[in-house]
């Protein structure tokens, strides 16, 4: 199955990919099939996936229960609206959502992807706050590096700088932002590490609904992971200051940290928490918003005596389905051991890297590989270095990072962590 000429100039000429120029841009590569942990390029070529398709599909692509799961459902009922009705999909979803997250957290939002599920947790916090007679205090704080998504709402928290969307300063909601945590995950607990945010909330509660963050492992702003008791001491620093703690575990959520969910590091509980991505095991787009009892009844006693929310494809039954499917399949197949054995093999297979000249850090938790280097690296050339040698991988900026399925093989492992050494120390 090969594209034609034609269809790759029309791909180029009118479809838009993430974050790309519609002048001269770098040509993608066209994808025939995937299985398992390979992607077939259509031009035959096998390459190793790396990426999980951005944090997605932890149990490999074309899943037999995936499929089944899918394929059951669609037969019965793709879709059917949210509003007033219901179905064993959603609830089924939901009991295990409930059940599989960090205590206290018992309401279900399902929202369609992850930057709506951060849309609704940021207005969750502010109607909580409105409801309870306190308006002012609707603003957030996030964190420096962080990353929580591309629409508005959630832009406005991501890392002013270099979050992506710099451009927009002056249309975004002004929030504020704490440095980013320094101390290490594998580092000894600095307590002056928390004493900025200690600072900001002390000056400013008054004026701030919630805390947004990244648990332990800030994602696309920097791939940074940081010391768990930072995490604690935030939890302990809303509760002191009278801040709802969002946890925004879009990419930790299912086992990548080495934690079912990221919090479990640092033993806490936020009050609202995103899920998506790896939610469906990379098959359809769903996300989700938790918070607690006490946060919902509050919202439901509010003036709107409702939570403003309610998207047209709200629990859509075929994405639920999958998801269920995908979360049976972390029990049935169990997470943990896979992903301890990754992070093992990532450690030993990337430590070669410390060793180059353009590397900065080489640093792994969980299955989350990642060589950052000195200078930015050019894209286009690497990408096709990668691919050369077989494997999927996608660099950003200075980072060169991966999260393989947790079915990878310690061959396949080895495949992605030699390529990685060869072409930087190549580049
Ligand atoms: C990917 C991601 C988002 C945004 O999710 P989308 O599905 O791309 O909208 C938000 N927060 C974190 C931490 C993410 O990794």
């Amino acid at each position: 199955m090969t594209l034609s000429a034609d269809d790759i100039r029309f791909d180029q000429t009118h479809l838009w990919h993430p974050y790309t120029s519609m002048i001269d841009p770098v040509p993608a590569y066209p994808v025939a099939a995937a299985e398992g942990v390979k992607l077939t390029l259509a031009d035959g070529r096998q390459l190793v996936d790396g990426m999980s398709s951005w944090w997605c599909t932890v149990h490999g692509y074309n899943h037999p229960e995936l499929n089944r799961a899918a394929k059951a459902q669609i037969d019965r009922m793709a879709h059917v609206m949210f509003g007033g009705l219901t179905h064993q999909p959603a609830i089924d979803l939901g009991r295990r959502l409930v059940q599989m997250t960090p205590e206290g957290l018992e309401k279900v939002f399902l929202a369609d992807s992850g930057s709506v599920s951060v849309e609704v947790a940021i207005k969750m916090a502010i109607q909580y706050w409105q409801a309870r007679g306190q308006s002012q205090k609707h603003r957030l704080v996030a964190l420096r590096h962080g990353y929580h998504g591309d629409t508005f709402g959630a832009m406005a928290v991501c890392d002013p700088v270099n979050g992506m969307h710099e451009l927009f300063t002056g249309v975004l909601p002004q929030h504020l932002f704490a440095p980013a945590p320094s101390c290490r995950i594998d580092d000894p607990w600095d307590p002056a590490d928390i004493a900025p945010l200690a600072s900001l909330l002390e000056a400013h509660h008054g004026e701030l609904a919630a805390l947004i963050l990244e648990p332990v492992v800030q994602g696309a702003g920097g791939m940074r992971f940081y010391h768990p008791e930072y995490l604690k001491q935030a939890r302990a620093l809303c509760d002191r200051y009278g801040l709802l703690l969002i946890a925004d575990e879009i990419a930790t959520g299912f086992g990548r940290s080495g934690k079912l969910f990221a919090c479990e590091h640092a033993g806490i509980s936020p009050d609202i928490l995103c899920l998506g991505k790896a939610l469906t095991g990379g098959y359809m787009t769903l996300a989700a918003t938790l918070t607690t009892t006490e946060v919902a009844e509050t919202i439901s006693r509010g003036g709107a005596g409702c939570f403003m929310h309610g998207p047209t494809f709200m629990g859509n039954p075929l994405a639920c389905a999958v998801a269920n499917a995908s979360l049976q399949l972390l029990e049935s197949d169990p997470w943990e051991p896979r992903v301890k054995r990754i992070e093992a093999q990532l450690m030993s297979g990337l430590a070669p890297c410390t060793e180059l000249e353009g590397v900065r850090d080489v640093r792994v938790l969980g299955a989350i590989g990642v060589v950052e280097m000195k200078q930015p690296v050019e894209m286009a050339r690497i990408q096709k270095a990668f691919v050369e040698r077989g494997v999927w991988v996608r660099p950003f900026g200075r980072l060169v990072y991966v999260m393989p399925p947790y079915v990878i093989s310690p061959e396949e492992l080895d495949q992605l962590t030699s390529a990685i050494v060869g072409v930087l120390s190549e580049h």
